[in-house]
């Protein structure tokens, strides 16, 4: 505290200062020209400092302000202190001063004493009529001064000059708080002071309320708030927003669904009206119920059906309500024997549906009866259908192994979805009678045979399945399986069994048997063949043989599927070196363009390394001072000397000590890939230094460092051409690169460096250690993103295409995205990409279309190019030669940098403190001492200031480099 301590008295009238109503997104907590009355805020000293006094505002409303002018007496120290102020929850509040001030030169005899700025001051409390405030209890907001000041002193004629000042407090600590001004000698008079806080205010976005909330604390901090669904609606996806320091609302993210019957109508959730209806909450708005079906009330889910009309279980709500089909029609039957064709024609109504189909029932009835009513059962199973008895597409069916003599009903039904809802009857079915003819027996199906010995053996049978009579007598035939049937013997029995004698010893027989009734023989059964042994004891080989021939065949079969898996393998893996080749060959095709070549493809890195970098004798280099830390070590500054070359200052990397090989490798993957490189916008890799330890890597240095935190230092200090010259140059060295086939992964401000003129330079190369390396990259898996799965690697969420975190497709388009989040975060002079926000919110927001906004007095065409780089689909991103070109394009024409979404309107060039740098950082490539100032300020389209500098003496560009701030 600058200020002795002292102790300011108290106002008689304190906790009169209640906040008032809300006007758009502030919050008013004092407003002197509203208080009734006299403020009698407390002054130090009472009498011969500040003053009250009334006056008349331009309107001419009667106000309160606080005037001192000791000008001519030294040592001035008057405080005025306002009533405690109660902060009604807000973090952070906003005082704004107006007040005019006589401009000492315009005072005679003053000099010394007369000052022309006051101090303003806050202290924070809970008591809200503290009587002594220490002055050492005050903590200093700021020295505040005028824009302008007067030098008449005649009110009555209006020449006062009305100065406007806003100076915003962090105010978290109590319940309230006191303000006060600090007079040191001048000659002021505070017009008006108004307090009040920032609220992003209530809002309603994707049918979720969010409420009036206050902002942050600091300026950059982001509230994270919660909406509720409006009412009739029902959360599709958390809704969320973030209430920005400004009071604007930020990056709304999931929302709410109108629940069924009720749709979207200006922000909340109306009922459908008659006639119409919506059945599930994703769907887009009621719809006019279908056909046949009706709503009575508001807020129908699904209409009913018209009397008549159904709807099936699996009938989705937009189908028009149906019928059961009519009968169907023209029905014939054909007997052959024991089976019946039937044959149909399909109903003349289908109902409304296409899900026809037919079921068949089969009734068998007494002899004589022409009805199925009392006299008639169901069929057995052993009746068989073709194609099938129930659910029939086709309109024919052919029933078998019916009972000989036999009356049958059969009955087709026509069903379709609405069937059962409608309990459909007889209405929907036809019917027809038969009578089957006499058939013979079916063939007998199982012969078997036992007391096997070398001349006989006992043949046994089963009656047949269908006997359609009384069986009369079966019929044996058999003979010598070598013999075929040129010679076979018969034996007729009535018994199911037979005793084969004459046999011969040890040969195969081959036997048939057939059933004879009243309608003649059945057909013979299919042959069973048994074989007579040697001795007298049975010997069935059959199973043995077949287990082994189906071993057999399953052995050949597995051999050939194993034969055909390795044909198919082998010829997929010619297919693949193919394509490998021929992208080899693509890349050889284009001759002149230098490709980057990954040095992990070397077996032996060290051969790498020594193709792509120079190896330093460690002699030549002078180390000064540790700048950073990297993965692998210290980072210094130093000095190189090479013999018959100028000393140069470099950045000197070490890999400390106790590494793995891999550790090794990696360390010295950055060099051989750096060492590729020949650009001016990429870092420029000086050599190595391998054959001692430790390892180094040594580099051009980069006095300004890496970009993110030179802009934070730096903010709001450069001119839009600046900024824009910065990307201009990222872009060209990312031309270079992808002109090369290299895909950075990794393109983000903290990895680019920043040399003493302003070049911006891509730096941190290599391979699996790239993201390994970054403190922003996380691993990826579906707990983290919620919706995407990456396995291994981890990836820098806010800086990476959508394709890149879903699937690792990195690619140079991908790398265009992070450019695009770099002019972003070059603009915003080094702003943290999405705030606060969380990643799982990030990949969230980009999915659903969300894009990082313009940021503050962002030329619109910049912000409109960041959009292009960020274009969902790949394949529309624009190409880093595009991109540079369009940058050339703004350079060469700034007016059309001149158009912001903001309202703060963009310093021009000159205005700007750091203006001597622009020109290299506009055009770094182009050596600049060999360019004159006028040449330089013709490439960037601002010739017309050429006599201003000129005039000023700035006639090289030399000279320009050491223009001031001052
Ligand atoms: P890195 O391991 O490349 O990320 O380097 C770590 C830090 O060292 C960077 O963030 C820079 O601040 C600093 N640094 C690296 N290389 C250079 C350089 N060539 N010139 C100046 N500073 C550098």
């Amino acid at each position: 505290m600058e200020t002795p301590s002292r102790e300011l008295g108290i106002s008689r009238e304190s906790g009169k200062n209640i906040p008032t109503v809300i006007n758009q997104n502030f919050v008013t907590l004092l407003d002197t020209r509203t208080v009734p009355g006299e403020l009698k805020w407390a002054a130090s000293p009472a009498e011969g400092g500040w003053e009250e006094v009334s006056i008349m505002d331009e309107k001419n409303i009667p106000i309160r302000t606080y005037q001192v002018c000791n000008v001519l007496e030294p040592n001035q120290n008057n405080w005025l202190r306002t009533d405690w102020i109660p902060r009604s929850g807000a973090q952070r509040v906003y005082v704004e001063v107006k007040f005019t001030l006589r401009d000492c030169n315009s005072l005679p005899g003053v000099t010394g004493t007369c000052k022309e700025t006051f101090n303003l001051y806050y202290h924070e409390s809970n008591d809200d009529r503290e009587s002594y405030i220490k002055e050492s209890s005050f903590i200093k907001v700021d020295t505040v001064a005028a824009d302008e000041s007067f030098t008449q002193v005649d009110v009555g004629d209006r020449i006062m000059k009305l100065n406007t000042e806003v100076r915003d407090v962090k105010v978290t600590t109590r319940k309230g708080f006191y303000l006060a001004f600090q007079d040191v000698g001048a000659c002021i008079a505070l017009v008006s002071v108004r307090v009040f806080f920032k609220t992003c205010p209530l809002t309603i976005r994707n049918l979720a309320t969010f409420p009036d909330t206050v902002t942050g604390a600091d300026t950059s901090s982001l509230v994270e708030v919660r909406g509720s669904c409006v009412n009739q609606s029902e959360e599709r996806d958390e809704p969320k927003m973030y209430c920005g320091a400004d009071g604007e609302w930020l990056v709304p993210i999931g929302g709410c669904l109108c629940t069924p019957g009720y749709e979207e109508k200006g922000g909340a959730c109306k009922a459908c009206s008659v006639g119409f209806y919506k059945a599930k909450s994703s769907d887009a708005g009621c719809s006019k119920c279908p056909p046949h079906s009706h709503s009575l009330r508001d807020g129908a889910t699904e209409c009913d059906c018209n009397s008549g009309f159904f709807r099936a279980d699996s009938d989705p709500p937009s189908m028009a309500c149906t019928q059961p089909p009519s009968a169907p029609l023209q029905l014939i039957s054909v007997v052959n024997e024991t089976s019946v064709v039937l044959e149909w024609a399909p109903p003349r109504r289908l109902g409304g549906r296409s899900d026809i189909s037919y079921s068949l029932e089969c009734l068998i009835c007494q002899t004589g009866s022409h009805s199925h009513s009392q006299l008639c059962l169901p069929c057995g199973s052993d009746v068989l259908f073709s194609p099938g008895q129930t659910r029939l597409k086709t309109t024919r069916v052919v029933v078998r192994e019916l009972r000989a003599h036999t009356h049958y009903t059969f009955i087709v039904h026509a069903r379709n979805g609405v069937s059962q809802a409608s309990g459909a009857g007889p209405a929907q079915s036809v019917s027809v009678t038969v009578t089957t003819n006499q058939a013979a027996p079916s063939p007998v199906s199982s012969i078997q045979a036992t007391d096997v010995t070398r001349h006989s053996l006992l043949l046994l049978w089963q009656q047949p399945d269908r006997p359609n009579g009384v069986i009369l007598e079966y019929e044996v035939k058999f003979y010598e399986k070598d013999h075929k049937e040129r010679s076979y013997r018969i034996i007729r029995t009535f018994s199911r069994n037979v005793d084969v004698t004459g046999l011969n010893p040890l040969t195969a027989y081959v036997f048939h048997v057939r059933a004879r009734t009243a309608a003649g023989y059945g057909e013979f059964s299919a042959p069973f063949e048994f074989s007579t042994n040697s001795d007298p004891f049975p010997l069935i080989g059959e199973g043995v043989n077949s287990a082994f021939l189906l071993l057999s065949v399953s052995g050949v079969g597995i051999l050939l599927l194993i034969s055909a898996a390795v044909f198919i393998i082998s010829r997929r893996r010619s297919k693949y070196s193919k394509t490998r080749q021929d992208s080899e060959e693509e890349k050889h095709l284009n001759p002149g363009v230098k490709i980057y070549v990954d040095p992990f493809t070397y077996e032996d890195p060290d051969q790498a390394i020594h193709e792509f970098a120079k190896e330093i004798d460690v002699s030549s280099i002078h180390i000064e001072r540790v700048i950073g830390m990297g993965e692998f070590g210290e980072v210094c500054s130093g000095r190189l000397r090479v013999q018959g070359k100028r000393e140069i200052y470099v950045a000197i990397k070490s890999l400390k000590a106790g590494y793995s090989d891999k550790q090794r490798r990696d360390f010295l993957s950055e060099a051989s890939i750096m060492g590729q490189f020949d650009h001016p916008n990429i870092i420029r890799l000086e050599g190595v230094v391998t054959r001692c330890k430790p390892l180094m890597i040594i580099t051009e240095y980069m006095e300004n460092g890496s970009l993110d935190a030179f802009l934070r230092k730096h903010d709001g200090q450069f001119t839009v051409i600046q900024l824009v010259g910065m990307l201009r140059g990222i872009a060209s060295g990312m031309k270079y690169l992808s002109d090369m086939s290299y895909v950075h992964r990794d393109l983000a401000a903290r990895n680019i460096l920043v040399n003493s003129n302003l070049v911006c330079k891509v730096s941190d190369f290599g391979l699996s250690r790239v993201l390994e390396d970054d403190p922003e990259a996380v691993y990826t898996a579906r707990e983290a993103t919620g919706t995407y799965l990456s396995p291994g690697g981890k990836i820098p969420i806010r800086w990476t295409a959508p394709e890149a975190i879903a699937y690792r497709k990195f690619t140079t388009a991908s790398d265009v995205w992070s450019y695009g989040i770099v002019m972003w975060e070059v603009v915003s002079y080094g702003e943290r990409p999405y705030w606060d926000m969380n990643n799982q919110d990030v990949i969230k927001a980009i999915e659903e279309g969300y894009r990082l906004p313009a940021p503050m007095d962002c030329p619109v065409v910049l912000h409109q190019l960041m959009l292009d780089c960020w274009e969902r689909e790949r394949a529309e991103r624009p190409t880093f030669s595009q991109i540079l070109n369009m940058l050339d394009k703004l350079i060469r024409n700034p007016g059309t940098l001149r158009r912001t979404g903001g309202d703060r309107p963009a310093p021009t060039m000159l205005e700007s403190g750091m203006a001597s740098e622009v020109c290299v950082s506009v055009v770094p490539e182009v050596c600049v001492q060999e360019w004159s100032v006028c040449e330089w300020l013709q490439s960037i389209g601002l010739e017309r200031y050429t006599d201003t500098l000129a005039a000023a003496g700035y006639t090289s560009l030399d000279s320009l480099l050491a223009l001031t701030h001052q």
